[in-house]
């Protein structure tokens, strides 16, 4: 019987308890009662001895598996969760009793019902018509040892008749479990769809849409942490202003599809070099952040110059005779200074490598400690 916990690895260890709880000890004080009265009406066959020795093991195996689920047993199962030993536990001891109770065969055999009823949610339709089709041959089988054993003790007719009820009853609550199963698709249907839109949702937040590189409001927002960790002596990081050349050029002489294709390629240059907590935005236009993490000046000059090159290099598609370049502007962070100085530094540099011809790097300024 396959079975699945909708979340297993979220449930609290009450919610994980619960049915197992429910189906042993409620299920087991209302099957030991059945039988109880069942043994005061003298329906039980073989008396008190048989009664008690068959309930102390009955009992016995109840507590097993709670103090098993308890343990966190569970955990080591296939699917992560005790109803499925419980449910066929409990399915095997009612049958079991069902041998001995006389007359009232019926009702313990409707506890059951009360049984399966606890695993609804959790096993899947096949699980519950395999068990229920076992249950009621094995009511079957039960009836013909019984008649077989103790002709005397009972009335195949009316026996049977309790079989046939037992059956229809059994038919009608898998055909409620098939129901049950299908809300339950459709549900986790439904959940993984909303999960994949607030994904999408998410991204779309972080994201800008055309180049797949960071919205300059979440650029921001990571160098603010960035900033602040820096601040504490985390790390040193480094950023630059990148500002592709003569770009409106690009568009007017080639389109401005052909001018998103370059958006797109610098995005797809920038995210083979830059990685792991070192990130790319797209502050807007054509103009670019680059967060370097970690890192010396030298080794983000090397970094923006390698980028620089292959983005010079680089072969657009749509427009095979175009060749793009892009200006920067370095800043290392410096002790103390706000966001905006840092930003503002940057800036002054991609100036000034506009300034002096583009297609360069420049460092920015720093201010005397
Ligand atoms: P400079 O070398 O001084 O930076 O010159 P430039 O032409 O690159 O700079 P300018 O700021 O004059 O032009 C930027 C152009 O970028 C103008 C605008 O049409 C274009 N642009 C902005 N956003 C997009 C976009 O999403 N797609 C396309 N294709 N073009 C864009
Ligand atoms: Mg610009
Ligand atoms: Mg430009």
């Amino acid at each position: 019987m396959e079975q699945t916990a909708d979340n297993p690895a979220q449930e609290s260890a009450w919610t994980r308890m619960r049915p197992v709880v429910l189906v042993l000890l409620l299920g087991g004080l209302g099957h030991t009662l059945v039988c109880w009265v069942a043994l005061q009406l003298d329906f039980f066959r073989g008396g008190t001895a048989v009664f008690n020795s068959l309930f102390t093991a009955i009992w016995t195996g109840h507590i097993v598996l709670l103090a098993l689920a308890a343990a966190g047993v569970n955990r080591y199962l296939p699917a992560r969760d005790m109803i499925l030993p419980v449910v066929v536990w409990s399915t095997l001891v009612l049958l079991f009793s069902a041998y001995f109770v006389d007359q009232v065969r019926l009702c313990v055999m409707m506890i059951l019902f009360a049984v399966l009823q606890v695993g609804v949610f959790r096993v899947r339709l096949r699980g519950f018509a395999v068990v229920s089709a076992l249950a009621v041959l094995a009511y079957a089988v039960i009836i013909a040892l019984v008649h077989r054993n103790h002709p005397a003790s009972i009335d195949v007719f009316s026996e049977l008749i309790q079989w046939v009820v037992f059956t229809i009853m059994t038919i009608v609550f898998v055909a409620l479990a098939a129901e049950i199963s299908d809300i339950r698709v459709q549900v986790s249907e439904r959940n993984e769809e909303l999960g994949e839109i607030v994904e999408r949702i998410q991204d779309m937040a972080i994201k800008d849409e055309l180049t797949g590189l960071y919205n300059r409001r979440h650029a921001l927002e990571r160098l603010y942490k960035i900033r602040e960790m820096a601040e504490r002596g985390a790390f040193d990081f480094v950023i630059a202003y990148v500002d592709l050349d003569h770009f409106k050029d690009v568009n007017d002489d080639y389109g401005h599809q052909v001018g998103d294709d370059v958006l797109r390629a610098f995005a797809r240059t920038v995210q083979k070099q830059v990685t792991g907590r070192d990130f790319c935005a797209r502050l807007g236009g054509e103009e670019f952040l680059v967060v370097l993490v970690k890192t010396d000046l030298n080794s983000a000059e090397s970094l923006a110059q390698d980028l620089r090159r292959k983005l010079s290099q680089a072969r657009i598609d749509s427009a095979p005779d175009l060749r793009v370049t892009a200006s920067m502007g370095l800043a290392r962070f410096q002790a103390g200074e706000s966001l905006d100085v840092l930003l503002a530094r940057a800036d002054d540099a991609l100036y000034e490598a506009k300034a002096s011809g583009r297609d360069r790097v420049i460092r920015a300024r720093e201010t005397p400690s």
